[in-house]
């Protein structure tokens, strides 16, 4: 058996190689003494990990483990899903959007952090709790779906109130910058501001990583992250955002797995 794991701020992602098939799991990363505790009970598995909890979860366990830098793992693991999918892309750009978002050129075999952003699945989370009282993602997530953003997010459309725009009506001018209009009409829901969460979200990691795929010449922005879990909302806002700025957005499905996977191809 070999065991591929990617331990990261939030989540440790485990991808078990047993018979050329693969099976998933996630564990919170604050249960890490209980994952150690889980490798020690198979001695004999191959171990590969990443992620920055990586080294602390070596020290914890029996097995004489491989270790790989995180980005050069998510980087193989994503090769290998697209292999998976036929999916050919020579040069694209990668956005992980784990706790924090990191944003890599792809050019043929090689990786290049590109930046990040401080938007991501952290940020949902952290900001989400200070407006709510929320803190279980899948509530999280739940709730956003019934959310109405126009009340909170100003549009270009409705600065320019019906005259022609000079960029598409529909892009966010200002996150959050209705709210002092609406405030003594509206009453703004959990929904409404968790909604308006995922958009600040979706779409700064959406401005960050197209502006990257633009100064590369890629045409692709390729999405993982747990931070998209079940998460169609955010799902929506990154692909509609991505489209509406002339760019092709792709989601691999369990890519939130590409470093353990990776790690594991890495052995
Ligand atoms: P990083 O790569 O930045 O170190 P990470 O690898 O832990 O972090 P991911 O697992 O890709 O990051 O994504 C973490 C995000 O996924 C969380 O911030 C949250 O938004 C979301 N998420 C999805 N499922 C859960 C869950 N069950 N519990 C907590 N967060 C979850
Ligand atoms: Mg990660």
């Amino acid at each position: 058996m070999k065991i591929g794991i990617d331990a990261g701020g939030t989540l440790i992602k485990i991808a078990i190689l047993e018979n050329d098939t693969f099976t998933y799991k996630k564990e919170k990363s604050t249960d890490i003494e209980r994952v150690a505790a889980w490798l020690n009970t198979v001695p004999d598995a191959q171990v590969a990990l990443t992620g920055g909890k990586a080294t602390y979860l070596n020290s914890l366990i029996s097995q004489d483990a491989f270790q790989s830098i995180e980005f050069d793992a998510t980087f193989k693991g994503i090769q290998s899903f697209l292999d998976e999918n036929n999916m050919h892309l020579d040069k694209f750009v990668f956005s992980n959007v784990g706790t924090g978002t990191s944003i890599h050129f792809v050019d043929e075999n090689k990786q290049i952090r590109a930046g990040g952003t401080g938007a991501g699945g952290g940020m949902m989370m952290g900001l989400s709790y200070l407006l709510t009282g929320k803190e279980d993602f899948a509530d999280i997530v739940a709730t956003a779906k019934a959310g109405n953003r126009d009340i909170i997010d100003l549009k270009v459309k409705h600065i320019y109130k019906g005259d022609k725009t000079p960029i598409p009506g529909e892009l966010t001018a200002a996150n959050f910058g209705n709210v002092l209009h609406n405030k003594d009409t509206e009453s703004f829901t959990d929904a409404d501001k968790i909604a308006s969460v995922l958009g600040i979200v979706g779409e700064t990691v959406t401005t960050v990583s197209i502006h990257a795929a633009r100064e590369f010449g890629a045409e692709y922005v390729v999405y993982i992250g747990s931070s998209f879990l079940d998460n169609k909302l955010l799902q929506d806002i990154v692909v509609n955002y991505t489209k509406l700025r002339n760019f092709k957005p792709y989601f691999i499905e369990n890519g939130e797995y590409s470093g353990a996977v990776g790690t594991l191809r890495l052995m």
